[in-house]
Order: C-alpha cells, then structure tokens, then sequence
C-alpha cells in the first residue's frame, strides 16, 4: 500500500467530512431538520448511504446520525512516515468521504441547487431510476458492461472526446464530474459539440469531485434492483459490483487529496482508479487480487499522436477492469456501438438524407434459397454520396435477401425490424421508422470520414451474421438509390407489407398450440416471468410472440422457451393448465396460476421494464393506465417510479399490472373485465401518440367515442377530479358490472 496514496486519502477524507458537518450544522440552523432531502426520481434514498447501512434519510434532520457513522469510520491522518500494511483503512476512509460527499449533495438538493446549472447548461446530476430501469436489460445481457466515471479534464478537447467515443462504441456509459486546474471534461466535450445525454450514454454529474459519488449511488441501485440485494447488506452490493458491473474510474489530470479520498470509495466496490498522471501504482500483490490504482502517464503511452494514446488509453482501462465487449466489429470509417444509436443528426450538420418528407425510402428483407444469395455481396444501384450535392434528399431501398436452413417467412419481419437497431448504431448516421416510411440522415462529419451507402450493407451484413446467425447462412444486400428503381421496387414491397399484415392479423391465440415465455428480466426479478401470446406482447414492449419464436430457433438454450397451452381451464380469462405447470416451475414456485386476459384474478407477475402500469380505480369501476415516459401525479395517488417501486419485483398483484402498451389494442386487452371499456384514466402522451390506433379500437369495440371520455393528466391527477368527468361524459366503466 503506497503511503502516499493512504495519506492523501485520508487526509482528503477528514475535509470532506469537516466540510459535510460544517454544511449540515449551518443547513439546520437555516432551514430545520424537517426540511425535505431528496434526489431527483429515484426511490432508494440517498443511495450509498441506504445502501451500506438501510437508512433512509427523507429530511436534514436523518443526516447527523449518518454522518456520525462516517465520522467514526475515519481513521486519523497517518504521519508520513507511517506505513499502512493494509488497505483497509484508506477503504473505510473512502466510504467516509462517500457518505459525507452524499450529505453534502443531498443539502444542495433541498437547497434546490442541483442538478447544477452550469455555463448556461443544467447538468443532469444523479441518474433517476427510469433510465436505470431501462437500460436494466442492455446490463444484464452485457452490451453495456458498466460505466467509466471520468473525474478532472484531458490533455485537449479532441483526447476528451476520443476518450468518449472509445468508450461509447465499447457500449460502456460515460459519467462525467470534477475539474483539473479549473476545466471540466464536461467543458472540453460542450465546446467540441458531442451530444450529451441519456441518449448518448453520457451523463454529465457535477462540476466537482463531489458529485462523483452519483456513481457510486448508481452502483448501489443496481445492486439492489438488477442483483436483487437488500439494503444494508453491504458486503452483497459490493461483490455484485466487483462481478458483475464493469465500472472503473478514469481521472484526467492532476489528483488531490479530494480527488484520491473519492477514489478510496471507489475502491470498495471494486473498482480500479486509473490515472493519465504520475502517482504511485497499487497493484496486485498478496492480499489483492487485480490492480486498484494504475498509473498511465498520458505521454508515455504508445502512439504516433495524442489520438492514438487516447485510444490505447482507452483500451488500457478496459483490461485492467477485465472487460469483455460483446459488440460487432463492422468495418466502417466511423465508431459504433449502442451509445451511438440515439443520435440525432441536426440540419446544421446534415450531409444528405435518404426518404422523409417528400422522399421515398423503404426497407425489405425477405428468404431466398441458399444458392440465390451470395454471402457479404453488397451494390449499390445508382449514385453514391460522393455524386449528390450537400443537403440532398434521396429517395432508398434498402433490400436484402437471406438464406439458410432455419430461416422461415415468418422471421422476415423480426429480422427486418433490426435494421433501426442495427444502423442506428453507426456515428453520425440516424435512421427513423421502418417499412415504408424509413428515412435515414448522414451528418457531414461521417461522411467527411468516408461513410458511404455501401456502408450500411457492411452494417447489415456483419450484424445479421452476429446476432442471427444461427438462423442466418448467407447475406446479401442491395442499396437502391435510383430514383426510378426505387419507384418501381415500392410496390412490390408494399405488396408484401400488407401481406405480413394480414398473416400478423390473423395470428391469434386460438390458432397456435404453443406460447412463449421470456425469462430474460429474472436476473433482477428472480419471480417474474412473462408469458407471451400471439395477441399479448411481453410487458417491456420490445418481444412479441413471433421475436420469441425466431428467439427460441436461434437460441433454444435462451431465454425465451415454448409454453404448450395444454387443456384449457377458463376460455374467458385465458387459464390454460399447460401455462399454470410452466409458471409455477419457472417462478421459483411463487406463483402457480397466470390468466393471460384477466388483471384481476391471477394476473402476470410484474418487472420492472413495463412500458405501461394498469392499477384498479375502485370508485371508478375501471382501471387507469400510466405509461413509463409520464412523470407526472396519476389518479391512484403514485408517479410511474413509485409504483414500481410496488409491483416491479416479480410480484403477482390482482388489481394491478405491468403492460406494453400494443396489449392495449389486442382484441384480448383484460377481455376477462370488459377490455378498454374499464379504461378511465389514461397517460395523455399515449392518447396523443397512438390516437388513430387507439381509436380504431374503440370502433371495433362499438364504443366510437370512448377516447373522448377517457381522463389524462391534463384534466384530473386525482380520482376526485376523475370521477365527476367520467360521469359527466357518461363513462361506460361506470355502469358496468362492479369489479369488487
Ligand atoms: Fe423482461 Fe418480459 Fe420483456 Fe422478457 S418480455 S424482457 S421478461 S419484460
Ligand atoms: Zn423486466
């Protein structure tokens, strides 16, 4: 153990505690110990602290008891000449400074300066448990290993942000915090105009080193929800850590005291501190099994020029944390990965789109015979990009064939749907919509680095051999950006679009023996099982029961396994006994009944991932549905986040039910109690964006003008409120058969 760093960390400690008490005497004085603490949107507290001891701490007057614990974990400043044998102590310092580091942001919460402002700029500050939640699958699965938490600032703008997109294309999410000598990568990534966001995977946390302890936060909250792990049982949230999520922290710049305190903490989870300075190395010996702190000095690194070392910087850091990246390499000039896939390509920066408004452009993948497709073989049939002026509209066809001996028609659509997924992938390149309304945008800057159309056949063809490759032999693609060719193509396509329509239509559960199930949220909801039908969609939104069939062709060892129907028991909740045995042995045996068409008699299990929550509204005889991008107050009392908090842990809650939000116009939508008519309440930004859809349905149904009676948050966050204006409007739910 390097003395210096033991010093150092301890001495950094003990300030950051000094500071904590000084800001917590003076806020109780100020403000009260009733005054309200808490982080943007998340239900786990103050997370580190409710993590290592299960306290919950809601006011200022919670925090001096949490704060006396960090006190007594602090060891006194060792002497320079002090030898520490040990880690331990600089450990117990760096939970110190954690706990304090929390305290203090949790202050400037209930002062109500977080998230900070910042140059003009409202930083994001901690992470809110939906974005957690949803990016709880892409965690579990490995295309995002973990995090890298980037303290101080790089050498110049263009090593930040290469630093960023090596990491970004590696799938890893990027925290940013803290300053060295008074800049911020935060700055140096604003000022080269990289797009920061959840989109992007980069969050900016605070512009000191305080606010690194948000990652540590998040840490702990994926302990807790995806490893299952109870608060206060600190010794499980570490290990999940140390194993399963790959973080390490990358300081740019010099390192203080502060900044090595910080890194103490960090330590505890497991994570490595990784310096492009000169500072001592602690790496394995005897009592540690992996390096904690690696010292890289930036300009010793190899490398012809600052980008090389940034990229071998990069890749340094993510053998020294042992990551293994599960992500294609595609042979194209600019970086990819998921981070990538949320991009938006803005005019000022567009180089030419392909469709849209005004614009033709359509995608087709269909099965050929082995010895019709060339594998890898890629034309193009008409102008490049090099022949198309700035700011053209172009129209496209994307067309590709597949072979192979497990392929079948039925796939067609699953695997064309990747497209999105797959192009959006590559840098500077944004593609929207599917079918016939696709529409793709190149930014200047990739085309600059030599993007080209044949490029995204390379996307294509690496991807589909990836990821389908046990269904897919051979691939070929063909980019038709010919005006006329893609005229004539059109209508074919079209053709087969509405034929898939009709199949997709005439697909119902009466007509298949087997149902699917997905088991993929069990890693964090060990009891939570999904139960897929052809008219039922998995309640995350994302796998209907054709993904899971051609999941299951392509990995029958995965998650998604047939469920044979078996003897019917009730045809009008939808019970069947061959779905009972499979949830009962799939469900840890917690649960031993699942009706498909019913929310109130044996419901499905819940997960976290639900694109929508339906929870019973008694007075109003009919349920409210609220969906996951609402944050606002719903009629039954609780936000989104809250109630799942309630019922996202695999639980089974008559009354209450995690939904995609396509289950809402299957013919089979809780047809057991009355379908949408039990709807009252629904989430105003669903209403909008699915209107048309949504009110086809309410025709089906024969009640046209349902949609008009339904409240949203706009017009009631209450059932006081709600009530009245069902019954003005003349609600059906209210003279229906009473659900209790
Ligand atoms: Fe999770 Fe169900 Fe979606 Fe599968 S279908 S990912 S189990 S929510
Ligand atoms: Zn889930």
């Amino acid at each position: 153990m390097s003395r210096f760093i033991a010093t150092s960390a301890i001495r950094g400690a003990h300030s950051v505690i000094a500071d904590a008490e000084a800001t917590l005497k003076d806020a109780l004085q100020k403000m009260g110990p009733e005054t309200p603490v808490a982080f943007t949107s998340t239900s786990y507290f103050l997370p580190v602290i409710f993590g290592f001891t299960g306290q919950k701490i809601t006011k200022l007057g919670d925090m001096p008891a949490a704060l006396q614990h960090a006190r007594s974990l602090l060891p006194p400043v060792p002497r320079d000449n002090l030898w520490l044998p040990y880690l331990g102590e600089t450990l117990d310092a760096g939970v110190a400074t954690l706990f304090a580091e929390e305290i203090i942001e949790g202050i400037r919460f209930a002062k109500g300066q977080q998230p900070e402002q910042y140059n003009g700029h409202k930083l994001n500050g901690p992470i809110d448990d939906v974005q957690m939640r949803s990016w709880g699958i892409q965690m579990v699965d490995g295309r995002m290993p973990g995090f890298a938490a980037i303290v101080g600032a790089a050498k110049s703008n263009e090593v930040a942000v290469e630093i960023v997109r090596q990491l970004q294309s590696r799938g890893q999410l990027v925290f940013l915090c803290s300053q060295s000598n008074g800049r911020s990568i935060i700055d140096q990534l604003r000022e080269s105009g990289v797009d920061l966001g959840y989109d992007t995977f980069t969050v900016t946390f605070g512009t000191d080193t305080y606010s690194a302890v948000y990652a540590l936060g998040y840490a702990t909250r994926a302990a807790l929800s995806f490893g299952n792990v109870a608060a206060g049982d600190i010794r499980k949230i570490l290990l999940y850590n140390k194993f399963r999520c790959f973080a390490f922290v990358l300081a740019l710049g010099q390192v203080d005291d502060i900044k090595y305190a910080t890194a103490a903490g960090a330590i505890n989870y497991g994570f490595p501190v990784i310096a492009d300075t000169v500072i001592p190395n602690i790496l394995p010996s005897g009592v540690t099994r992996y390096a904690h702190v690696v010292s890289l000095p930036f300009d010793d690194l190899p490398g012809k020029d600052d980008l090389e070392k940034a990229q071998r910087l990069v890749q340094r850091c993510v053998e020294i944390r042992g990551i293994k990246i599960k992500i294609a390499q595609v042979p194209i000039p600019v970086a990819y990965g998921p981070a990538f896939e949320g991009e938006v390509v803005r005019r000022e920066n567009l180089r030419i789109e392909y469709g849209g408004k005004g614009s033709m452009c359509f995608e087709l993948l269909t099965t050929k015979s082995l010895d019709e497709v060339e594998d890898g073989k890629i034309t193009v049939v008409g102008p490049e990009i090099d022949a198309v002026p700035d700011g053209a509209k172009v129209p496209l066809a994307i067309v590709i064939e597949v072979a192979g001996r497990k392929m079948q028609t039925d796939f067609e659509p699953v695997l064309e749907r990747q497209i999105h997924h797959f192009v959006n992938g590559a840098e500077g390149i944004q593609h929207i919509g599917q079918r016939d309304i696709a529409w793709l945008r190149f930014s200047k800057s990739a085309v600059n680095k030599g993007f080209k159309l044949k490029h995204l056949g390379d996307i294509l063809h690496a991807n589909y051999h990836n990821h389908f490759g046990a269904i897919v032999d051979k691939v070929q693609i063909t980019l038709y950006s010919d005006p006329e060719k893609v005229k004539q193509l059109m209508g074919k396509a079209r053709a087969i679009y509405s034929e898939r329509n009709i199949r997709t239509a005439g697909l119902t559960d009466e007509a298949v023996d087997t149902f699917y199930s997905c088991s993929l949220c069990q890693s964090f909801a060990p009891t939570h099982i999904c139960v897929i039908n052809p008219e039922r969609v998995g309640l995350c939104g994302a796998y209907n029961w054709l993904d899971c069939r051609a999941s299951y062709e392509i990995n029958p060892t995965g998650p998604n396994k047939p469920v044979a129907k078996g003897k019917v028991i009730d045809a009008a909740k939808g019970e069947w006994e061959g779905v009972n045995k499979f949830v009962y042995e799939n469900t840890q045996m917690k649960t031993d009944r699942f009706t498909l068409y019913s929310i109130m008699d044996q419901p499905m299990t819940t997960c976290g991932c639900c694109e929508c929550v339906m929870v019973l509204l008694p007075e109003c005889n009919g349920f409210m549905l609220v969906s996951r991008d609402d944050y606002g107050m719903t009629p039954c009392g609780m936000t989104f986040t809250t109630l799942m908090g309630t019922v996202g842990g695999g639980l089974q809650t008559p009354g209450m039910m995690g939904v995609g939000k396509y289950y809402l116009l299957s013919k089979k939508f809780i047809s057991s109690e009355g379908g949408i008519r039990r709807v009252v309440w629904l989430s105003k930004n669903l209403k909008e964006s699915m209107e048309e859809e949504l009110k086809a349905v309410c025709e089906r149904e024969g009640v046209p003008d349902l949609l008009d009676k339904i409240g949203d948050g706009s017009v009631a966050t209450t059932v006081e409120d709600l009530l009245p204006l069902l019954e003005k409007k003349g609600h059906p739910a209210l003279t229906m058969a009473p659900l209790i």
